[in-house]
């Protein structure tokens, strides 16, 4: 389609920098963003009121939105819009895989495609254009979206056809990612009690087979700079690991390790509510 024209909704973290690059990438962009659009808007995207407004604007609808209520709402509100040009919805979402299949079932009803493709790779992730994107949806679609995905992800993987495998997959590597952080917190303040410092015991670790995304990046990049920033909030994290918890247990695998870490992140996010996830070292080292 030569004419092309995308919409965003949800300019955060992590939408706002995706949203960026995609106007940077030259795409024609129209956003939204509830609690405020001009402020979050990207140079050189159209500025819209309300969802319905990106809808009748938009061909292909990009959505980065807190969790698969709110995601389902806005997706409802896509599917009732009158004069809707909108005919792609693609969900980058954590929203677990129900919420995935029920979006999916509302847009289909009204001739809508639905995409799960979830984002992993964090805020630096997201600025840099670096992030992965998990397509579980027509493969077709993904092709013809190819140009628009390379703008702002560095690695679009297609992991299945159905709605809810994009959300599976980001779930658990969601349950690896908070382990990391947490395991990590404690292997560190072991680490100091025997006198190390922490750059080395960092250094050792990443040239060895403790290494981890905590330990490359979160640790020395976030954590003994002091910035705490990597752009994640716990209450998010404790989101998805619930997610990954309950449909573990539905699927009847494992979670014995699972649980440990929920309880950690939720008593981390009920301490220090809504605080960057590399925060949960000092919740560790310090309690609540
Ligand atoms: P965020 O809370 O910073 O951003 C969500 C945005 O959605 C906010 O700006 C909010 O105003 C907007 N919004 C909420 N309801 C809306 C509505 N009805 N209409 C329009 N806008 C609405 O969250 P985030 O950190 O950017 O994460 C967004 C999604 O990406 C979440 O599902 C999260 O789990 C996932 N995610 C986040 C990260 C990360 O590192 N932050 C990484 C990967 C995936």
């Amino acid at each position: 389609m030569a004419d092309r024209k995308f919409g965003f909704i949800g300019l955060g973290q992590m939408g706002a920098p995706m949203a960026a690059n995609i106007a940077r990438g030259g795409f024609p962009l129209a956003v939204f963003d509830r609690a405020g659009t001009a402020e979050r808007a990207p140079a050189g995207a159209q500025v819209l009121d309300s969802v319905a407004a990106v809808a009748r604007a938009a061909d292909t609808v990009f959505l980065s939105l807190p969790d698969g209520a709110v995601s389902l709402a806005v997706v409802g509100e896509i599917a009732d819009t009158d004069g809707r040009r909108t005919g792609v919805v693609v969900d980058l979402s954590t929203v677990g895989p129900e919420a995935a299949r029920a979006a999916d079932a509302r847009c289909r009803a009204a001739g809508v495609t639905y995409v799960d493709a979830p984002v992993s790779g964090g805020q630096a992730g997201a600025r840099a254009a670096t992030i992965t994107v998990m397509w579980a949806g027509p493969r077709d679609v993904m092709d013809g979206h190819m140009d628009v995905l390379r703008s702002f992800c560095g690695n679009p993987f297609h992991v299945g056809e159905a709605p809810g495998q994009g959300q599976a997959l980001k779930i658990l590597n969601n349950f690896l990612s908070g382990t990391a952080m947490a395991a990590t917190s404690e292997a560190v303040l072991y680490g100091l009690s025997q006198g190390l410092d922490m750059k080395t015991l960092l250094d050792v670790v990443n040239a060895s087979t403790g290494q981890n995304t905590a330990s490359r990046d979160k640790f020395p990049q976030r954590v003994l700079t002091g910035t705490f920033d990597a752009g994640f909030t716990t209450a998010l994290l404790a989101k998805d690991l619930g997610l990954y918890l309950d449909n573990a247990a539905a699927a009847g695998t494992p979670t014995a390790v699972a649980r440990a870490v929920m309880d950690l992140w939720r008593a981390c996010d009920a301490a220090r509510p809504g605080s960057d996830i590399t925060r949960v070292y000092e919740f560790i080292r310090d309690g609540a």
